[in-house]
């Protein structure tokens, strides 16, 4: 009987990497160097509830590598968040920041809690808290968190000012992702779906199939799914699907994204979308369109699913959304595949750029933003595709070589200390 497949984000992220150090003959003792995180911080705090009772929460701060510059990586507020899930987090964000061509490393955190069934009182003191003890590790020239899922520029705010607090004077670089009053930067909060965007786009063309006759499904309706599923429709493909943790809607004759997000910020769910047919998660990721955009969570798209699955493309807007599994059966049946590392980096480009701008105090204008954030994902997906080529490679391959290889020379140069 066939073993089943390992859904332990940090096995995943190794295995990802050795495969990647295999195919580019990585010297053994740098894959050992690479393949585990360089720090990790658990932190257990209490905080006072509305009602008066204690609870202690669990939180954690890993930073997998920070050869190339200060770590990055989002918080995450869900109650799954464990410390294998933050170091396979925190190992995609040094690959990431290494193919974009960033001077970060890769870091990330999270607290495991409910944030929907908090109130905003005490999301604001779990907020201040965790910010407090992981503070060890954070600062804008050593570890910049952002958002990830279940946090936004409100978290950020109070995570940067309790930072602030702590040393008497505003540090808006220590965090980004944050709101525009306090040194946020125009198009951070549309970031990654425009990049997702980008890639989404020069994929088709790949394909010789025009956005206009293209349809896609996008699975979760965040910050991520939202804006890749409205900026995707702008640019004329037909969303026909689309979901989130309620399950899923379906309209063949393609979602009207305004109708969608009036009825979305109104009722803060999918479910009962008037005019379209509900459907389950696993029913959206094996549809029969064009493309498939995952921007929910981990193991979304597994062996199972990427057997069923009906569309010539996957662009991986989640972190860490598809085994290696159902890596291996996709290619097999010719499912073209946009790696995470390159198709959701859009978030950290522009969260690259606020750190820029609060460092200097001067920022600039959304259209500049944007064109920079265009022309960075063009040039990434671009070499992606060639090594891709030129290798025989599949683009998650072809990503982690490149990626890997930086981050591999950075070490080398620096040497071992002492
Ligand atoms: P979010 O919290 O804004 O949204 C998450 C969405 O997923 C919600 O709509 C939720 O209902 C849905 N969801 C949760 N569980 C689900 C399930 N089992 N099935 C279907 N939908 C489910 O989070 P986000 O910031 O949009 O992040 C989504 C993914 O994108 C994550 O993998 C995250 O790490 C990644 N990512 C985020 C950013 C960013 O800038 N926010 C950047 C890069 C990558």
């Amino acid at each position: 009987m066939a073993m089943p497949e390992s859904l332990s984000p940090y096995v995943i992220a190794q295995s990802q990497f050795d495969s990647a150090a295999e195919l580019m003959g990585l010297e053994p003792s740098m894959r050992e160097v690479l393949r585990v995180p360089q720090r990790e911080l658990t932190v257990n705090f209490p905080v006072q509830l509305d009602n008066g009772v204690v609870k202690v929460f669990s939180g954690h701060r890993v930073q997998h590598n920070i050869t190339r510059g200060p770590a990055k990586g989002g918080i995450r507020y869900h109650p799954n968040v464990n410390l294998d899930e933050v170091r396979a987090l925190a190992m995609w964000m040094s690959w990431k920041t290494a193919l974009m061509g960033i001077p970060f490393g890769g870091a990330k955190g999270g607290v495991e809690c409910v944030p929907e069934n908090m109130s905003l009182a005490e999301l604001e003191r779990m907020t201040r808290r965790f910010a407090t003890e992981v503070a060890l590790l954070v600062g804008p020239f050593s570890d910049v968190p952002a958002p990830d899922v279940g946090t936004n520029a409100q978290v950020m705010a109070w995570f940067m000012d309790t930072l602030s607090m702590h040393a008497g004077f505003s540090i808006p670089a220590v965090i980004t992702g944050k709101p525009l009053s306090v040194g946020g930067s125009e198009g951070r909060a549309e970031a990654t779906g425009r990049g997702v965007r980008s890639v989404t786009l020069q994929a088709l063309a790949g394909l010789g199939v025009a956005p206009a006759d293209a349809t896609v499904a996008v699975q979760g309706f965040g910050n991520v799914g939202s804006v890749s599923a409205t900026l995707l429709a702008e640019s004329g493909c037909r969303v026909v699907a689309l979901s989130d943790v309620s399950g899923g809607v379906r309209n063949p004759a393609g979602f009207d994204m305004d109708e969608v997000a009036a009825w979305v910020r109104e009722h803060r769910t999918l479910k009962g979308l008037p005019g379209a047919q509900p459907i389950s998660n696993e029913e959206l990721l094996t549809s029969e369109v064009t493309v498939v955009v995952p921007a929910a969570l981990e193991n979304q798209v597994r062996a199972e699913v990427a057997r069923e699955a009906r569309c010539r493309l996957i662009v991986e807007g989640a972190n860490g959304p598809t085994t290696p599994e159902a890596d291996a059966i996709l290619a097999e049946r010719g499912v073209g595949l946009v790696p995470d590392i390159l198709a959701n980096a859009g978030g950290v480009l522009v969260s690259y750029f606020e750190w820029v701008q609060d460092l200097h105090s001067f920022f600039w204008e959304e259209a500049d933003i944007n064109a920079r954030l265009e022309s960075l994902m063009k040039r990434a997906y671009v070499e992606v595709d060639e090594v891709a080529g030129r290798g025989g490679w599949s683009m998650r391959q072809a990503a982690y070589t490149i990626a890997v290889d930086k981050v591999a020379q950075a070490t080398l140069v620096r040497g071992i200390y002492p």
